[in-house]
């Protein structure tokens, strides 16, 4: 009998150890790993760069408050900076995506109280959509647009507001006196691996203009590489200027580490910057940003912009996509995605799913069988998320075994 809680519907395996995109199971079975910790391990499993980085940090400094400065927060943060917003701003350490943020949700709301409504009372509202998937913290389940996460949970807090995504006239039309903020992921990644369109994404930085509010980005599973060469958004609508980013899985590389960034963009006529609403007493966590927590991230960061790995995650997104095209299995309805955030919608009318099952939960469980690990995004889409520098022959590997799972599912014109 297991002590650990079980929030977890967990797949029927206890794995051992992993190199590169492969893990070992207890009983020394090896899969591929195109989950890889959800889009965390992005350099895969123990890259040697970062293992050398952690252990000689860890020999160092492992831990300080935050009362006192170090080295590798603020050479991450300027890295962070300079490097991947490329927007004049600052930025805050924290531990995970939830985490992250709960800091933007919370710069929101200072941003209320720096920018009232006419009567001088706060607004404090955050809208965000359909689908989307912040966290589970109780900030992050009430921005999540999805039930599920909030059953058993309420009463739910007060300042959040949910619209169809990709749906401008309807964000237009949520949009009130009390809204301080519109929150989204570029590509939602949990709710499905649903891309935000171009338009959609300059429309909504062009509402949050002309009412007066935070466009706050969550790339904590786009971030970093995994959907082009920065930033999701970017691959997206470059000319987009956000006011806020939160980040978390694949910037630790494994370590966890989140973080938020703030612009320096003035918000009134004497200069304030935005990013001086989060001042000294307005924020703070124990564990974040620690020096051996910045080090892996840096030693991370450092790996993919010296190996280009950009270059490889555009390429390899090419590869999949003309693989799985040139199948033309009809259980496969399209792929979504940008880089190597990859979603194969599911036509479940065509397989048979046991009792109490999600059709994408049951393939990622025939893959495990077969030797790949992959996760769902919602009910009906299943995920391909492997290592940045994932190579041609684990791509081909990986999706020869996902074709002979669809290939193999029973049910009425799998094979067209
Ligand atoms: C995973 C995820 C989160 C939550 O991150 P945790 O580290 O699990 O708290 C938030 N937003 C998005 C977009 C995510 O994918």
């Amino acid at each position: 009998m297991s002590h650990v809680l079980s929030t977890y519907a967990r797949f029927p395996v206890t794995l051992v150890r992993g190199e590169g995109t492969r893990v070992w199971d207890d009983a020394g079975k090896s899969y591929l790993d195109f989950c890889t910790g959800i889009a965390v391990c992005a350099l895969g499993h123990c890259p040697p760069r970062v293992v050398n980085a952690i252990r000689e940090q860890a020999g160092t400094l492992m831990h300080v408050s935050n009362l006192y400065g170090t080295p590798q927060q603020e050479e991450l943060a300027r890295v962070i900076v300079e490097d991947h917003v490329k927007l004049p701003g600052k930025v805050f350490f924290a531990n995970s995506g939830a985490e992250s943020n709960d800091g933007l949700i919370k710069s929101a709301r200072k941003f209320g109280h720096a920018r009232p409504q006419p009567d001088g009372s706060p607004r404090y509202e955050v809208i965000s959509f359909t689908k989307s998937f912040h966290g589970r913290t109780l900030g992050g389940i009430n921005a999540t647009g999805q039930d599920k996460v909030k059953e058993g949970f309420d009463p739910l807090l007060p300042g959040f507001k949910h619209v169809p995504f990709n749906d401008l006239a309807a964000l237009e039309a949520a949009i009130s006196p009390i809204t301080a903020g519109i929150l989204l992921e570029p590509v939602q990644g949990e709710g499905g691996v649903n891309v935000a369109t171009p338009e959609f994404l300059r429309g909504v930085a062009a509402l949050c203009k002309k009412h007066d509010l935070l466009l706050l980005l969550d790339e904590v599973q786009t971030g970093f590489g995994r959907c082009g060469p920065t930033m999701a958004w970017r691959t997206i609508a470059p000319e987009v200027q956000p006011d806020a980013i939160s980040w978390a899985k694949g910037m630790g590389g494994g370590f966890p580490i989140g973080a938020f960034w703030l612009s320096d963009r003035a918000i009134d006529a004497s200069g304030k910057e935005l990013s001086s609403l989060m001042g000294p007493g307005s924020h703070g966590t124990t564990y974040g940003g620690s020096p051996l927590a910045c080090a892996a991230s840096l030693a991370v960061m450092e790996e993919i912009a010296e190996s280009d790995l950009p270059a490889n995650v555009a390429r390899q997104e090419q590869r999949i996509r003309e693989t799985i095209a040139a199948w033309q299995l009809p259980v496969v309805t399209e792929v979504r995605g940008v880089g190597l955030l990859l979603g194969i919608g599911l036509d479940a009318t065509r397989f048979v799913v046991p009792e109490g099952k999600l059709p994408a939960a049951f393939i990622c469980g025939k893959a495990l069988e077969a030797g790949l690990l992959i996760p769902p995004a919602g009910p009906e889409t299943i995920r391909l998320l492997p290592p940045l520098n994932v190579s041609d022959a684990e791509v081909d590997e990986a999706l020869g075994i996902l074709k002979s799972v669809l290939s193999d599912l029973e049910g009425p014109g799998v094979r067209g």
